[in-house]
């Protein structure tokens, strides 16, 4: 039986592990399908307070795993494929094998939604990216791209135009799923050109482990080109992963968990941390905070109940 049982070890898992661990808890991380979350894709953070000169994503997330194993965390590979949160101790099947446990943090984050490139993969963190704050300082002066039609991709066209030379906003319609006032926005922005009724079809040079064109297509004329580009930014959306809880953890309709406070879930001794719960912010330092607040409600149930 665990006394704490994080889903999750990205910024908001990794943080609970390590306050978990501290206050004795012997906690144990289930490192997910995508282990190390989303900073493990990407390369220089910047942002993350502490680095003055930046520290890689994937050694920031390693760096606070070890944080977490000095102090007594446990982690296992493997992702939770089923779970029975109806009576206490929860219980978790973690690829076949069920674990019981007093408290859950559910940090399993949110996936950022690819296009499916035939080349989009290989070149994450070489020139595409689904984050504009993570990685828009590196493409100071170069050409950008933006695929999307809704309020991130808007705000992410937004925000990279203070770096780049120009920011083209590529979007499948000709209507828009963004805000009137983000819309406004970008078309205000003299850097902003438009591409509508545009799909893009590959991402180019794999070879080179570095991005420099698109081949883009008009949907409407069957036009297809390539486009000179250096940085490659997809903002169509989130997939939170909470799909292994659903009809138990309340979420609203896209699968964000709903806070009931604080890192409360509508289930007594269930917390959430970081992207999973938050579409608005998903930073890291978000994210390792939301990590703290869980672990330090997990730690006071617990206390509360007399263990
Ligand atoms: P979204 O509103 O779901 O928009 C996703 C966009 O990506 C849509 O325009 C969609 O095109 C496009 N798209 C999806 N799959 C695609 C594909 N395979 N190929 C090409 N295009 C594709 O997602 P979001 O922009 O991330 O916003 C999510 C939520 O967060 C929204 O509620 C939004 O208001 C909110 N948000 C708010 C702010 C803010 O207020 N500051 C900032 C960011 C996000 P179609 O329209 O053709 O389907």
């Amino acid at each position: 039986m665990q006394n704490v049982v994080i889903i999750g070890s990205g910024c908001a898992g990794n943080t609970a592990a390590i306050y978990t661990a501290r206050a004795n808890l012997k906690p144990l991380v289930i490192s997910g399908h995508e282990a190390g979350g989303q900073l493990s894709l990407t390369t220089l953070v910047e942002n993350f307070p502490g680095f003055p000169e930046g520290i890689n994503g994937p050694d920031l997330v390693e760096n606070m795993k070890k944080q977490a194993q000095n102090f007594g965390a446990e982690f296992i590979h493997g992702s939770v494929i089923d779970t029975d949160l109806s009576q206490r101790p929860f219980r978790l099947n973690v690829e076949g094998d069920w674990i019981e446990t007093r408290t859950l943090i559910v940090a399993s984050g949110a996936s950022a939604r690819w296009l499916g490139l035939p080349n989009e993969q290989k070149l994450i963190g070489h020139g595409v990216s689904s984050c504009a704050t993570c990685d828009g300082f590196f493409y100071r002066g170069r050409k950008i791209m933006v695929i999307g039609g809704g309020d991130s991709a808007m705000e992410e066209a937004n925000f990279l135009s203070r770096f780049g030379s120009e920011v083209t906003l590529v979007h499948r319609r000709e209507e828009f799923r963004a805000s009137k006032i983000m819309l406004d926005r970008a078309r205000a922005n003299a850097k902003i050109k438009f591409l509508l009724n545009t799909v893009v079809d590959d991402v180019h040079d794999a070879s080179k482990t570095l991005v420099t064109a698109v081949t883009l297509r008009n949907l409407k004329t069957g036009e297809r080109w390539e486009q000179d580009v250096d940085g490659f930014f997809v903002a169509i959306g989130h997939i939170p992963n909470t799909r292994i809880f659903k009809g138990q953890i309340e979420t609203d309709p896209d699968g964000y968990i709903i806070s009931k406070g604080g890192a409360r879930t509508n289930i007594r001794g269930v917390f959430h941390a970081g992207d999973v719960q938050d579409r608005t912010y998903r930073q890291a330092i978000t994210a390792s905070g939301a990590g703290c607040m869980a672990a330090i409600e997990a730690e006071r149930f617990l206390e509360a109940e007399g263990h």
